[in-house]
């Protein structure tokens, strides 16, 4: 969907309105604090109250966006919906300066709007990957600490043992992608990660030489690529992975650089469903579908 489409598809509240019901409720709309099918035709005229409905069980009044992220906004639902769109289609990733530009909103609103968005992303499409899955790590973010006096003698370190963010990710070939933020890179740690994204007797796993991979190498097959000496053995490499992290660092250094890295979940999960859901046509609406299922 593009941004005509969007437009022409909900070109007011009210179209906006019946699609997220009909998603949330089908023909029967259900006071969201009670349950009860119960309730009064939905408000229509005033543009306060458009999309509310009273509960003759309990009395409550509701809209279809309670409890979604939509919940409590006094945005018009299509800037929401164009902001949706926008999102899904940049190719890197939609500053919130641009967003702000294009919707002519102040630049603070657009940023919340693109968290509440992020956040919804981070909760959906997370399933179990089997097969061939590579792992890796990698960094963003973030400036580099200051060195001490011995580090000063040191050559600068890069990758693993720098003060930046650290990611790790595990992605299925031919599937999807999981990253996230890890508070550290022991044994331990990348083992709890990849039991936790993989089916580890229904995968094999392919990672380069690190010793953080060696815990969870003894309890699945395990193939190594060992990057001192060469980037590919056949079947064995980590490309895929290593595709996937050059997605998320153009997204990062080219659009959110200035941000904390308190914030990094929120662009690391972005750049997962967009990568993850990248073939889909209806990724538009999948994501709409999936903000309205509470369950
Ligand atoms: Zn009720």
């Amino acid at each position: 969907m593009n941004l005509l489409d969007v437009m022409e598809r909900f070109p007011d509240q009210k179209s906006c309105i019946e699609f997220l019901e009909r998603v949330r409720w089908g023909d029967t709309p259900q006071c969201t604090h009670c349950g009860s099918p119960k309730v009064n035709t939905r408000h229509e005229k005033d543009q306060n109250l458009i999309g509310r409905y009273n509960c003759q069980d309990c009395k409550a009044s509701f809209k279809v966006t309670c409890n979604t992220i939509f919940h409590g906004t006094k945005m018009p639902l299509q800037k929401w919906f164009v902001a949706i769109s926008l999102m899904m289609n940049a190719k890197k990733s939609l500053s919130s300066c641009q967003l702000a530009r294009d919707l002519e909103l102040n630049q603070k609103t657009a940023w919340s709007m693109m968290q509440k968005i992020r956040a919804e992303m981070a909760t959906k499409g997370n399933t179990l990957l089997k097969g061939i899955i590579e792992a890796d790590e990698t960094y963003i973010g973030g400036k580099p600490r200051k060195r001490n006096k011995k580090e000063d003698r040191e050559p600068i370190k890069r990758g693993r043992g720098t003060s930046k963010t650290s990611i790790i990710g595990a992605v299925e070939r031919g599937g999807h992608v999981v990253a996230k933020v890890a508070d550290d890179l022991t044994g331990q740690s990348i083992m709890k990660f990849i039991k936790s994204v993989a089916s580890i007797h229904e995968s094999e796993l392919m990672t380069d030489e690190f010793r953080g991979y060696m815990t969870i190498g003894r309890e699945m097959k395990h193939h190594i690529i060992n990057h001192q000496e060469q980037y590919v053995d056949g079947d064995i490499h980590t490309n895929t992975i290593e595709g996937f992290w050059s997605l998320l660092k153009r997204a990062w250094y080219g659009t959110h650089h200035h941000y904390s890295v308190i914030y990094t979940p929120l662009y690391v999960a972005e750049a997962c469903y967009k990568y993850n859901y990248r073939n889909r046509d209806d990724i538009f609406d999948k994501f709409l579908r999936d903000s309205m299922q509470l369950e």
